[in-house]
C-alpha cells in the first residue's frame, strides 16, 4: 500500500508525461525562482559559466541539454546540435581537460523514439557527439530513461564503446536487473553512475518500496566498488553516501578511482563539503528551455519541492 507522499510521487510522475499540462505549466506565470534552482539557466553561455563557477569551488559538471521523448527527427538533430556547439563552448572555456565537465545524454532526445531506425538515428548522433567529446578531450555518459528503454541504451553502450571507451552509463538500483547489470558492467575503464531510478516503474520490473531500493542500492555498490571499474555514486542520501565512502575505503580506493555525483541544487553544502575534503565529487547540470519533465521529477522525490513549485504558480516572479 502507497502512502500519501507516494501517492503523490506517482501522480508528479504520471503529470510528467502529460504532454497537456507540459503547456500550461511551461506557460504559466511561474516564478522563476522555481526552475532556477533546479535548472540554472537556457543557454550555452549560462550553462557554461555555472560549469566555470563549479570548477572555482573543486567540482566537476555533467552537463544535460534538457529534452525528451523526441518525436520529430529535426528536433533530435537540433539537440545534437546543441551537444556539438556546448562541446566547444566548453573546450574554449578550458572546461574540457581533465574530466572537469563532460556530457550526459537522453537516447530519448536524440531520436531513440522515433518510429522504425529510431535506435539506429541515436546512436549515429550519439557517435557524433562522442566524437565531439573525444576531440575535446572529455567524454559522454548515456542516462538511463524508463526500463522500456534500458535494454536498447544498454545495446548503444556497446556499440559505442568500441569507438569511445570511457563512455559512461547509468543504472538504476530500483530495477530488479541491475545488480546483473551491475556485474556485466564492471570491468576495466568501465564508467557506470548509480543513482535508485526516477522514473514510475510496475512492480514487475522494479522495488517499490524505499527500503528495497535503498538495499538494492547497497548490493548494487559492493559489486562496482569491489570490481575493476570506475563507480560514479548518485545520490543525496547520506546514508548511501556514507556507505559508499565505507566501501571505497574498504576496497582501498584512491579518490580518483570513483566519484560522488549530486543534481544541480540539491544538497550544495554537502557537496563543496564532499569536495573539499578530496573527495571527487560532480555535479549534473541541466539547462535549456525544456525542463518540464525534469523539473517534475525533482517534485516527485520530494514533497516539500511540491510546496515550493505550487507557491510559485501563484505568486509571480
Ligand atoms: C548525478 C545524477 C544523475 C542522475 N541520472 C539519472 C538517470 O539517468 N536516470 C534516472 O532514472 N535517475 C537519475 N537520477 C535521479 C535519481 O534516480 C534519483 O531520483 C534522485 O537522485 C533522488 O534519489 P536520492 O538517491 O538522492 O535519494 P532520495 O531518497 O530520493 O533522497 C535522499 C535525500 O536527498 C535529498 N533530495 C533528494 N532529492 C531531492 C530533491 N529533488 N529536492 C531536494 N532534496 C532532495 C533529500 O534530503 C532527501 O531526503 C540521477 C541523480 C543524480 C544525482
Amino acid at each position: 500500500m502507497l502512502d500519501a507522499s507516494g501517492v503523490l510521487r506517482q501522480g508528479l510522475l504520471q503529470l510528467s508525461k502529460s504532454g497537456r499540462m507540459r503547456d500550461l505549466i511551461e506557460r504559466a506565470p511561474l516564478s522563476r525562482d522555481v526552475v532556477r534552482r533546479f535548472v540554472p539557466g537556457d543557454s550555452t553561455a549560462d550553462v557554461v559559466r555555472v560549469a566555470a563557477d563549479l570548477d572555482l569551488t573543486g567540482r566537476t559538471s555533467t552537463i544535460d541539454h534538457l529534452g525528451e521523448d523526441t518525436v520529430h527527427l529535426g528536433q533530435a538533430q537540433a539537440t545534437r546540435d546543441a551537444y556539438l556547439s556546448l562541446l566547444s563552448a566548453l573546450g574554449a572555456a578550458g572546461l574540457t581537460q581533465g574530466g572537469k565537465a563532460e556530457v550526459s545524454l537522453k537516447l530519448s532526445a536524440l531520436g531513440q523514439a522515433l518510429p522504425g531506425d529510431g535506435s539506429k538515428i541515436a546512436l549515429e548522433h550519439a557517435r557524433e557527439i562522442c566524437q565531439a567529446a573525444a576531440d575535446a578531450g572529455t567524454t559522454v555518459t548515456l542516462d538511463m530513461e524508463d526500463h522500456t528503454t534500458t535494454d536498447a541504451t544498454l545495446e548503444t553502450l556497446r556499440e559505442l564503446r568500441q569507438d569511445f571507451p570511457s563512455v559512461g552509463a547509468v543504472l538504476q538500483a530500483y530495477l530488479i536487473r541491475t545488480e546483473a547489470d551491475c556485474r556485466d558492467l564492471s570491468y576495466e575503464g568501465s564508467r557506470v553512475r548509480l543513482c535508485k531510478g526516477a522514473y514510475q516503474e510496475p512492480e514487475s520490473v522494479a522495488f517499490q518500496g524505499k527500503d528495497d531500493v535503498d538495499r538494492s542500492f547497497v548490493r548494487c555498490l559492493k559489486v562496482l566498488m569491489a570490481g575493476p571499474g570506475y563507480p560514479m555514486v548518485a545520490s543525496h542520501d547520506p546514508r548511501l553516501v556514507e556507505i559508499a565512502g565505507a566501501l571505497a575505503h574498504k576496497q582501498d580506493r584512491a579518490p580518483n578511482t570513483y566519484e560522488y555525483q549530486m543534481l544541480y541544487g540539491i544538497r550544495p553544502e554537502e557537496q563543496k563539503r564532499i569536495a573539499d575534503r578530496g573527495d571527487q565529487m560532480r555535479v549534473y547540470l541541466p539547462y535549456g528551455h525544456e525542463w518540464y519533465g525534469y523539473l517534475m521529477r525533482r517534485m516527485a522525490e520530494r514533497p516539500a519541492n511540491t510546496i515550493f513549485f505550487l507557491r510559485s504558480l501563484v505568486t509571480k516572479g
